[in-house]
């Protein structure tokens, strides 16, 4: 039997991957990075195989990792960890360097790896890159942020296409909103706040003029993408 929390024991950082593919900047956000060997530096880790990002990286074989920081604005690790960079421009509204021609997110990050592809491994829902790191740089002095901070401080849920994704974070948020719904039928015509489970983003209907309830049935989280269903009443 697999008791799921004990993934949460191990910990992970949390880093963006970028690089050029078909001429248009690309990137997600990963948490399985791991150092594998200190000299000449070798780097590994996961990303899903329905990513475009990973179709991206085996293409351009040259990319960039960013390393999170505890100062890095929500926004930007929403951005390039819910949507799809076939439909999304991530890097609008966010600084970035170009570095040999490869995009390279500097928005409150640590710092950052320039790797090379060496090799993928199959590995079921995911592929495993091992690559070689070419350049190394410091951006800021600030503190990375790990993979609990991430949960417990910035409160936010792993997309489905994340390796350490869990279904019970869903189970948890469907009891929320039962309870949400509950609270709705009591409420007043004030105006109120919804959440979005899966990104945190919050829809204020007293800046918004719009009855979170009088939105459209197709209405999208305009962080991460995700319908009306994913919304508690805060
Ligand atoms: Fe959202």
């Amino acid at each position: 039997m697999i008791d799921n929390n004990v993934f949460r024991d191990v910990s992970y950082g949390l880093y963006i991957i970028s690089t050029k593919y078909n001429g248009k900047n690309v990137g997600c956000v990963i948490n399985t990075l791991s150092q594998v060997t200190s000299e000449n530096p070798v780097v590994s880790f996961s990303i899903n195989k329905n990513n475009y990002t990973n179709e991206a990286i085996k293409n351009s074989k040259k990319f960039a990792v960013s390393i999170i920081s505890e100062k890095t604005k929500k926004e930007v690790i929403t951005k390039f960890g819910y949507n799809s960079s076939r439909d999304t421009d991530k890097f609008e509204n966010c600084t970035y360097q170009e570095i040999n021609e490869i995009p390279v997110v500097t928005d409150g990050m640590c710092s950052y790896l320039i790797c090379e592809l060496i090799q993928t491994v199959d590995c079921s829902t995911h592929d495993i890159f091992i690559a070689k790191v070419l350049d190394a740089q410091k951006i800021s002095n600030e503190k990375e942020m790990t993979y609990r901070y991430y949960h417990e401080v910035i409160k936010a849920v792993a997309p489905k296409n994340a390796p350490t994704y869990i279904e019970n974070e869903k189970i948890d948020n469907k009891a929320k909103i039962a309870k949400s719904k509950e609270n709705e039928q009591e409420s007043s015509e004030a105006f109120e706040k919804y959440k979005c489970i899966i990104c945190g983003y919050i829809y204020d209907e007293a800046v918004e003029k719009v009855k979170f309830k009088d939105l459209a049935a197709d209405w999208k989280c305009p962080i991460c993408g995700t319908g009306k269903e994913n919304f508690v009443k805060v």
